[in-house]
């Protein structure tokens, strides 16, 4: 029995999932809290990939102007439900005060930091699970059908190769020979060689919970209320079975932690941008590669239980019901891009990405309360950050200087 005082992780996603795991490292006895199964949030049906390339922000230079003519635009990946815009409205403004290019480079920095240590934070919980087998290091292909929409990404490719980040420029043919299931008119690509990505999202979570169950860990399934707030802090949580002693706590319910950090008094601007997934159980094609459309916006990976197009950004309540005219807008796009995809699709799927309006995650001490800690905020790179972001949260829960510098991920600097 471990001799460090008890703690209580919010949320059994990729995130939550994997701070439960390096606490247990740290040799803290860990209770990990859901109101459902592990991985069934987010987490479960998003695209997969292990970007390391990934700091380039939401809000880049121009998006003032390309965000309206997106609302109205069906075909566009941008979707709002107006009845949630006054909710909404002061994370848009924010959003794009983020956009201005000093911001751009300071949150490009952020992002690489966590990036940069993705297989660091990874390789010892996927090694200690014997979850290997479900990486595919087989390279991200992003693709663009016209040269003046490649020109257009020409910051951001900057951006990723000013990071350290290496990838070859193909023209259409070059892509087709690595991708033959690539579209006749996609004109330019960009290959990353070695980014891998996850063959099943969900059965990665599940593994890694499984491991921390079998590693002594308590999985408790219970929704969160509240907490009961004592002179020095939280002392219960407050769940609909009852209540629990509350040790330390770490907040990691991806966007439903606004609401529990919003009970700790602490305020952050996390919206849902919520993604739409379609699944060809039974594509006739074998893709070698993971694809992204840099013109249609959408993500399409070869898993293992068939080929997932992922896409949208649908901002509306967390919880509201899925509009899945989104999911077969990202059905039409797959087709366009992959031809061969043409059949009927057997799955649709929505989630919510948790984002922040400066496009990074928070990951640090509450600023109310010495036994509280948050992780969660990491939009379109949860899945990417899963693994860094709970070494961080063990380092900081241990006491000990976190290896990463947390200052660019503060709860409090909104
Ligand atoms: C379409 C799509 C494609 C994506 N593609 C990628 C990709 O390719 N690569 C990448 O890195 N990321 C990708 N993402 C983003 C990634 O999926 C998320 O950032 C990540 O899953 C967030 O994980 P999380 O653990 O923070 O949140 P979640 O997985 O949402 O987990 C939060 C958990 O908290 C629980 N919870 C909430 N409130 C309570 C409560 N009150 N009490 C108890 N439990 C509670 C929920 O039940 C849930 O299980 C994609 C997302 C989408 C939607």
């Amino acid at each position: 029995m471990s001799e460090r005082p008890p703690v209580t992780v919010i949320g059994a996603g990729i995130v939550g999932v994997c701070c439960a795991l390096y606490l247990q490292r740290e040799g803290f006895r860990v209770r990990l809290v859901d109101r459902a199964a592990p991985g069934e949030g987010a987490s479960l049906g998003n695209a997969g990939n292990l970007g390391f390339a990934s700091c380039v922000p939401a809000a880049m230079p121009g998006i003032l102007k390309k965000v309206p003519r997106m609302l109205f635009d069906a075909d566009a990946p941008l979707k709002l439900r107006w009845s949630h815009l006054p909710k909404a409205l002061p994370w848009f403004l924010r959003f794009v005060a983020n956009a201005r290019p000093a911001r751009v480079e300071a949150i490009a920095d952020a992002r690489d930091s966590l990036l940069k240590r993705l297989h660091e934070g990874y390789q010892p919980l996927i090694e200690d699970a014997g979850a290997e087998g479900l990486i595919n290091p087989s390279g991200l292909m992003m693709t663009w059908e016209s040269e003046e929409a490649f020109q257009g990404a020409a910051y951001a490719l900057d951006l990723r190769r000013r990071r350290g980040v290496t990838f070859d420029i193909l023209d259409g043919h070059e892509a087709r020979q690595i991708e033959p299931s690539l579209a006749r008119n996609v004109a330019r690509a960009v290959f990353i060689p070695r980014l891998a990505h996850v063959l099943d999202p969900l059965k990665l979570t599940q593994t890694l919970a499984r491991n921390f169950d079998r590693r002594g860990g308590e999985i408790l399934r219970a929704s969160v209320r509240g907490f009961e707030i004592g002179p020095d802090g939280p002392r219960r949580i407050l769940t609909e079975n009852g209540t629990l002693d509350a040790g330390t706590i770490v907040i990691a319910a991806g966007v439903w932690s606004r609401a529990l950090a919003a009970e700790l008094g602490t305020a952050v601007p996390l919206e849902a941008e919520r993604g739409y997934h379609v699944m060809f159980a039974d594509p006739p094609l074998r893709m070698r590669v993971a694809v992204m459309s840099g013109d249609r916006y959408i993500a399409v990976t070869h898993m293992a239980d068939g080929v997932r197009a992922t896409g949208i950004a649908e901002f509306a309540a967390p919880d509201a019901p899925p509009d899945m005219a989104n999911a077969r807008l990202v059905q039409r796009h797959a087709e366009a891009l992959i031809p061969a995809l043409k059949s009927d699709p057997t799955s649709q799927w929505m989630g919510p990405r948790p984002s922040h309006p400066d496009s990074k995650p928070v990951i640090g001490r509450s600023p109310r309360f010495p036994n509280v800690f948050f992780a969660f905020g990491h939009d379109h790179i949860g899945l990417a950050l899963g693994g860094i972001t709970g070494k961080l949260v063990g380092e900081l829960v241990a006491g000990r200087a976190p290896s990463v510098d947390l200052a660019p991920f503060r709860p409090d600097r909104f």
